[in-house]
C-alpha cells in the first residue's frame, strides 16, 4: 500500500472536503482551520436541518458546504477527503474519488501523522466504551494526563484542533473507523471480543472479522497487541497467522487474556483475581489484582478488567495505582444497570445491547430466570448464538419493533414469546411474567432507531416505564 503523509497533504492551500457534518464533522473543520487548507463540507441531510449557528459560523469561515448529497464535481476537486464515521466508505461518490486516486480516510488516518503522544486503541464487538473509560481512569489514577474519546466522546478530530496537551491518547475506535484509518498506529491496540455485528454494512461477517483484527495491521516491533484469546474469531485468525496464512503479518507482540489459565496467556482469572505474568529483571512474577468489592468482579466486566490492566501495565502504570483506580470505577449507564427491584423482580437496563454478543454475555451472567424484552431494528446478523441461552435462561421473550417477527421465528418453540407495542407495554407485560425472583432483563439485540432516538432514550424510557408500573391501574 501506498505511504501517505497526511502533513505533505494537508499542507496550506490544499483542498479538503469534509464529508458529513456531525460531532465529528465539525472538529474535522475546526482542526483543518488550524493547518489553513481550504475547506467545503459535504452533508447528506438538508440545509435546513443545520443549526442556524453552525452554517453562520462556517460562512465566517468561508468555508464551502453543499447539502443534500455528495456531488462527484465537489469530491473529485479535493486533494483529501476526510469522512466522518457515520458515512459508509464504499458510497458510489467515494469510491469513484477513490478511483481517481484522491485518499479518502477518516480522522484515525490523521493519527500517526499528526499526534505526538502514545496511542492506545480500543475495539471489539462490545465492551470498547466500557474499557476506553476504565484504561482512561487507570492512567489518571497513575496521574498521567490523558485525552479519552473517539468513537465515545470527544472525536479525535477535536483533540487534533486543541493544543494537544496529554501525554497518552486513549481511543475507541470502531470497525468504520478502522476501515478508514490508513496506517493508523497503536502503540498500545486492544481487540475484545469479534461476533456477529453491523452485518448489515458489511459483505460478510470475514470481511467484519478482517476490519476489527485490521487495528494491529501497522503495528511495529515494540507495540503491543492486547486480544481476548478465548474469542474464537480472534484464535482462528492468529492462528491462521502463525501458519502464514493471514493477508498481512502481525509485527506487534501479542498479549493475551483468558478467563480461564492456560498455557500461552499473560492474564487470566481465578474466581475474582486478574493474574498476569510480568516480566522483571529478576524474572517472571505473577501480579494479582482483586476484583472481589468493585464494580467489575462480574462477568462481562472482570473480562474488561483483565484488558485494561494489560494496557496500562504496558505503559508502565504501577500495580498500587492500578489497584486503585480499579476500586474507585463506576461502570457507565445502560450496561446492564440495575434500575429497580420491584415485587421481588430485579429489572436491568441493557438497552447498549445492540448485538446478539451483548445480549449472550448478559444472559451467560444472569444467575435467576430472565424475562427478557428484546427488538429493534435488525442488524443482519441472526440469532442463532442465542438459542442455548435463550432455551436455558429465558422464562418469556417479549419482543418489540421493526425486528419482532423475524425474532419470534428465530425463537420459536424455545421459549413463551409475546408483542408489544411500545415500551411501557413491554415492561408492564414483562413484569407480569415474571416469578418472585426473576429478572426483566432489557438487552435488544438490535438497534434502537426505529422506536427511539438513540439507545440511551430507550434506556431511559425503560427505567421510567419500570418506575411507573406501581402507577398502572392495569398492574
Ligand atoms: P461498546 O462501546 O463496544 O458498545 P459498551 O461498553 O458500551 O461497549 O457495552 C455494550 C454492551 O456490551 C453492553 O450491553 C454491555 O453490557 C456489553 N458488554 C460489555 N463488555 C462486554 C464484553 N467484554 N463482552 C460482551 N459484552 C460486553
Amino acid at each position: 500500500m501506498l505511504s501517505r503523509n497526511f502533513k505533505e497533504i494537508l499542507k496550506p492551500g490544499a483542498h479538503v472536503v469534509v464529508v458529513g457534518l456531525g460531532k465529528s464533522g465539525v472538529s474535522a473543520v475546526r482542526f483543518l482551520l488550524k493547518l489553513g487548507v481550504r475547506i467545503s463540507v459535504s452533508e447528506g441531510g438538508r440545509q435546513e436541518n443545520l443549526a442556524g449557528d453552525l452554517v453562520r459560523w462556517l460562512e465566517e469561515k468561508r468555508v464551502f458546504v453543499e447539502t443534500g448529497g455528495h456531488t462527484s464535481e465537489l469530491l473529485n476537486s479535493a486533494d483529501c477527503i476526510l469522512v466522518s464515521p457515520g458515512v459508509p466508505l464504499g458510497i458510489a461518490p467515494l469510491a469513484a474519488a477513490r478511483r481517481k486516486g484522491i485518499p479518502v480516510v477518516g480522522e484515525l488516518a490523521l493519527a500517526r501523522d499528526f499526534i505526538k503522544a502514545p496511542v492506545v486503541a480500543v475495539t471489539g464487538t462490545n465492551g470498547k466504551s466500557t474499557v476506553t473509560t476504565l484504561i482512561g481512569d487507570l492512567l489518571t489514577g497513575s496521574g498521567r494526563k490523558v485525552f479519552v474519546g473517539g468513537n465515545l466522546g470527544t472525536p479525535l478530530a477535536e483533540y487534533l484542533a486543541g493544543a494537544q496537551a496529554c501525554e497518552v491518547v486513549v481511543l475507541e475506535v470502531s470497525s468504520f473507523q478502522l476501515d478508514g484509518g490508513g496506517e493508523f498506529r497503536p502503540q498500545v491496540g486492544v481487540l475484545l471480543n469479534i461476533t456477529p455485528d453491523h452485518l448489515d454494512r458489511y459483505a460478510s461477517y470475514k470481511a467484519y472479522v478482517e476490519a476489527k483484527m485490521s487495528l494491529f495491521k501497522n503495528q511495529q516491533p515494540g507495540d503491543v497487541a492486547v486480544v481476548n484469546g478465548d474469542d474464537l474469531a480472534i484464535s482462528e485468525w492468529l492462528a491462521k497467522e502463525a501458519a502464514q496464512q493471514s493477508p498481512w503479518p502481525l509485527r506487534g507482540e501479542i498479549r493475551q487474556y483468558s478467563s480461564s489459565g492456560r498455557d500461552g496467556v499473560t492474564a487470566y482469572l481465578r474466581g475474582t483475581t486478574v493474574h498476569l505474568a510480568t516480566a522483571t529483571e529478576s524474572g517472571e512474577i505473577d501480579e494479582g489484582y482483586e476484583l472481589a468489592g468493585t464494580q467489575l468482579a462480574q462477568a462481562p466486566n472482570s473480562e474488561n478488567a483483565m484488558a485494561a490492566i494489560m494496557a496500562v501495565r504496558a505503559l508502565g502504570c504501577s500495580p498500587a495505582d492500578i489497584r486503585k483506580s480499579l476500586a474507585d470505577f463506576k461502570p457507565l449507564p445502560h450496561r446492564l444497570a440495575l434500575v429497580a427491584e420491584r415485587d421481588g423482580v430485579s429489572y436491568y437496563d441493557d438497552s447498549k445491547a445492540t448485538n446478539v454478543g451483548a445480549v449472550y454475555s448478559a444472559l451467560a451472567g444472569m444467575k435467576q430466570p430472565v424475562v427478557l424484552i428484546a427488538g429493534g431494528r435488525d442488524k443482519g446478523g441472526g440469532y442463532e448464538m442465542l438459542l442455548p441461552l435463550v432455551k436455558e435462561k429465558v422464562r418469556a421473550l417479549v419482543l418489540i419493533g421493526e425486528a419482532r417477527e423475524a425474532m419470534a421465528k428465530a425463537f420459536a418453540g424455545v421459549t413463551k414469546i409475546t408483542f408489544a407495542r411500545e415500551m411501557s407495554e413491554a415492561v408492564r407485560m414483562a413484569g407480569s411474567l415474571a416469578e418472585n425472583g426473576d429478572a426483566v432483563l432489557l438487552s435488544p439485540a438490535c438497534a434502537s432507531f426505529d422506536m427511539f432516538r438513540s439507545y440511551s432514550h430507550r434506556g431511559e424510557m425503560f427505567a421510567q416505564a419500570v418506575n411507573s408500573l406501581g402507577d398502572c391501574p392495569c398492574g
